[in-house]
């Protein structure tokens, strides 16, 4: 037995971090290829009405189909992404497959907003607004169809340059949503500072709105800041028919989750528009006939 000496770290801890940098540096040489070779392609996930379950737009989520390790999530190679250098590369793939797709299902009969993920260090690049521009441009998807969804990981230090960005693609008509809201530190002054259209509810608030008095405090405090600011809300990680009736009556009229469907192929979600509805094939219909 040995006395750790303060500040020292233990091998466990010292191998974890060897191993983590070992991965990284394995990733970091991947994913040169994994732009060209199209290792990366977009799952959408249903945002459905939480009265009706008709499907009211999409969220667009990476996946890395890693030839030797499998299919990767999101966080698990974004950090790696983000140090690389490759983040301008891979966002276009994302930006560019979320257009194809929307093109496709404006094609057929099924014009949605869809949202795209933005890591804030996108957002710090003064050339970001003007290839967000030019690629809805060249996929012909009018801008307002575009919600790009920014965390609250920002420093206010950033809130400045992000602002200026932001407010460059609102005045094209693209539309933002804050994600993740409420678990942030900083969200009342990012809703002052930048050009906000949405604010989507953390699916930690979500998975126990009906057990938790705060949880449903939260939500209806976040629902009623957004109608005061004529925003929308959307309610992420809906799991459960209970969860989805408490959303309902707080006033939450919109969300994504398990509930309704898991993230899905362009072509799979097409399916789902032709359908009429996610996970509840004929709510639609009924909700019509009902009105
Ligand atoms: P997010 O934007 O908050 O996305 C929601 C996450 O919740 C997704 O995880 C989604 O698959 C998952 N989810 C959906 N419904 C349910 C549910 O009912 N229960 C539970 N437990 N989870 C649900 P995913 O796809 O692993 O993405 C994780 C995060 O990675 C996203 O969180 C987003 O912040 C980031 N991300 C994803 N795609 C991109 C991208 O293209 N660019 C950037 N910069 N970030 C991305
Ligand atoms: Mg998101
Ligand atoms: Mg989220
Ligand atoms: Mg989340």
């Amino acid at each position: 037995y040995q006395a750790k000496r303060a500040g020292e770290p233990t091998m466990a801890y010292t191998h974890a971090r060897d191993t983590a940098d070992v991965e990284r540096l394995m990733l970091t040489g991947d994913l040169r290829r994994a732009v060209d070779r199209q290792e990366f392609t977009v799952d959408f996930q249903p945002i459905v009405d939480l009265g009706s379950g008709e499907v009211i737009s999409a969220e667009a989520l990476a996946r890395w189909h890693h030839p030797g390790q499998g299919n990767l999530d999101p966080v698990q190679f974004l950090e790696t992404v983000e140090r690389s250098g490759q983040l301008p590369a891979f966002a276009d793939a994302v930006l560019d497959q979320s257009l194809v797709a929307m093109r496709t299902w404006r094609e057929a009969g099924f014009d949605l907003p869809v949202a795209v993920n933005v890591s804030p260090r996108s957002l710090l690049d003064p050339d970001f607004p003007a290839a967000v521009l030019s690629r809805l441009e060249r996929h012909e998807v009018p801008a307002d169809r575009l919600v790009l969804e920014l965390a609250e990981t920002l420093t206010i230090s950033q809130l400045d340059v992000v602002a200026r960005v932001l407010a460059e693609l609102r005045d094209a008509g693209v539309r933002l949503a804050v994600d993740d809201f409420g678990t942030g530190v900083s969200s009342l002054s990012v809703l002052s500072r930048i050009p906000v259209h949405q604010l989507k509810i953390d699916q930690e608030f979500v998975a126990t709105v009906e057990t938790s008095a705060e949880a449903a405090a939260v939500i209806r405090t976040t629902v009623d800041l957004a109608r005061n600011l004529h925003l929308t809300v959307v309610a992420e990680g809906v799991e459960s028919e209970p969860q989805r009736r408490a959303l309902w009556e707080l006033g939450c009229l919109a969300g994504q989750g398990h509930l309704f469907a898991r993230p899905l192929s362009a072509a799979r979600f097409l399916g789902t528009l032709q359908r009429g509805s996610a996970g509840r094939p004929g709510a639609l219909a009924a909700a019509l006939h009902d009105a």
